[in-house]
Parts: C-alpha cells; sequence; structure tokens
C-alpha cells in the first residue's frame, strides 16, 4: 500500500476559488500531499479530463465536485469522486443547476430593481462569473456601480438570507445527486456533517442518505466557526463524525475545502487524511470494480 497524505476537498476558479487547478498541484506540492480532489461547485473543473491523473510533479489529481442539493427539506452538499467529467447524464446535471442559478439570479435582479430600483442587469452580473453566477457576482457588481462600499455591506444590506429580496437557488435531491454520481461510476460522501446541522439531525440525514446509497462521510474538515460572511456554526466535532461514520457503515473522506491563496478559506495542507483511504475510496467506485 502507497503511504501519504491527500486532501479531498479544494475549490479552484472555476466555482469561488481564487487559484487554477495549476496553482492548486503546484501548491499541493509545496504542501507535501501526495493526492488531491477537486470539488468545485456544482461543476468539474474544465481542466480535468479523467477520472483522476498524476500530475507531472507527482501529485495524484481525482476529478470531483461539490453538489448543493436538498435532503428532508434541508440544504446539504454531497462531494463527488472519482466522476468521469465526459458522461453525458453527468453534463447534464451540471448543466441543470447551471440554468437554476441563472434563474435565481433573474430573480434576485428584479427583486433588487423593484425594490430599490437599482437599474441593474442580469448580463453585467452573469459576465462576472467565470462559470456559475452567484450571490458573490451580484455583490461586486453592487460595489462596482458604487451602491455599497463593499461586499460584506451588500450581503449585510441587499443578498444576505435574512433579507426580503433573497432569492434561495432552487436545489435537487439528493437521491438524484447520488444516483447520477454512481451510474458515472463515481463515488460520494456527504460533506462536513457537523457544519450548520445539529447532531439528532444529521444522524436521520445520513440515515436517509445512506438508503439512497451515500457511499462515505467528510469526517476530516475544518472544525473552526466562521461569521461574517457566509457564515455557519460547527455542531460537532471529529469524534461525533468518526462514530456516525462508523455507525451507518461509511467510509470516510476529510479535506480542507482550501479556496485558495488570496482567499480568507486558504486550509491547505491544515487537513489532510491518509492516502490509504484514497485506495478504499477508489475500490467503492464501481468504475474500478
Ligand atoms: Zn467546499
Amino acid at each position: 500500500m502507497k503511504e501519504g497524505k491527500a486532501d479531498l476537498h479544494m475549490h479552484t476558479n472555476a466555482s469561488d476559488g481564487t487559484d487554477t487547478l495549476e496553482e492548486r498541484i503546484e501548491d499541493a506540492k509545496r504542501k507535501g500531499l501526495d493526492a488531491i480532489a477537486v470539488t468545485d461547485h456544482d461543476k468539474v473543473n474544465e481542466g480535468l479530463e479523467q477520472r483522476s491523473f498524476t500530475a507531472e510533479n507527482g501529485v495524484e489529481v481525482i476529478t470531483g465536485a461539490e453538489i448543493k442539493c436538498k435532503v428532508k427539506g434541508r440544504k446539504i452538499e454531497i462531494l463527488g469522486y472519482f466522476i468521469d467529467p465526459e458522461d453525458e447524464k453527468m453534463k447534464e446535471m451540471f448543466q441543470e443547476l447551471s440554468r437554476r442559478r441563472e434563474k435565481r439570479m433573474e430573480k434576485f435582479v428584479e427583486n433588487l430593481n423593484q425594490v430599490h430600483g437599482l437599474g441593474l442587469e442580469l448580463e453585467d452580473v452573469v459576465e462576472r462569473a467565470d462559470g456559475n453566477v452567484g450571490r458573490p457576482h451580484l455583490a461586486r457588481e453592487l460595489k462596482e456601480r458604487e451602491i455599497v462600499g463593499s461586499t460584506q455591506e451588500a450581503f449585510d444590506r441587499f443578498i444576505g438570507s435574512e433579507q426580503d429580496e433573497y432569492v434561495p437557488v432552487e436545489k435537487i435531491e439528493a437521491g438524484k445527486v447520488i444516483e447520477t454520481v454512481h451510474e458515472n461510476g463515481g463515488v460520494t460522501s456527504l460533506a462536513h456533517p457537523g457544519r450548520s446541522l445539529g447532531e439528532d439531525e444529521v444522524r436521520e440525514i445520513i440515515h436517509d442518505l445512506t438508503g439512497k446509497g451515500l457511499d462515505a462521510l467528510e469526517v476530516d474538515y475544518t472544525y473552526r466557526e466562521r461569521r461574517g460572511l457566509n457564515s455557519y456554526r460547527v455542531n460537532f466535532g471529529v469524534e461525533k463524525a468518526s462514530e456516525l461514520a462508523d455507525r451507518f457503515d461509511l467510509l470516510r473522506t476529510g479535506g480542507s475545502d482550501c479556496h485558495g491563496s488570496r482567499s480568507d478559506k486558504y486550509f491547505l495542507g491544515e487537513v489532510s487524511i491518509p492516502y490509504s483511504r484514497v485506495e478504499t475510496l477508489r475500490d467503492a467506485a464501481s468504475f474500478s470494480r
């Protein structure tokens, strides 16, 4: 068995990260990681063309995605690993997610124009996004137009989830996500279970997802609370997460959820798991059987 360290959760500029895929791979090497999984929000980084590959510097790169979805009316995120990005059904799912985001943004712009008479144009906001459009792009548009002094102010005054103008993204069902990843040949893991959800709630959700075929639980991640922009609570620690993985007979994944060297979520190398767990995960994927 190969020894080493892996980080199976990070973002690039294909979603809301600050670094390119190449920068992530270089950074991983510097941080002593042997394998990484790139898990952008609701899409696969365009530079990833197969389920996994070994970069020139020796770092193994696993193709993944972190997909926002819902189960029992609660918002969760499912990580998909060893995904074949060329698969049509997978592409269709990502296109559908992207359409939902755009529809949501259209409604957001409409609301803001109606309530505040801001005169925003949907195209201007969409153009700010490299791929999937989201609230950070809307916040930047508001700042650029000097409607707000900072993106934080945009969230506080106009687009935070507490505001009347807020529009949620219509989420797809977690069961559909698991099914699509499985048909693709990949494996699934529930991301950061102790974040935002309470202990009892998460047990119910994991029970439900296990019935739908969930393969793994993200056990190792940064158990650090966040306040302000994109805040979240941390309801339980790594011991509880391990216990849940054991109880539901789930594999264990882990990762930093790093958003890049120019972000305030620069955690690469702070969280890692033994490489042997990558091998276990790969063996569980149906493409390898
Ligand atoms: Zn993430």
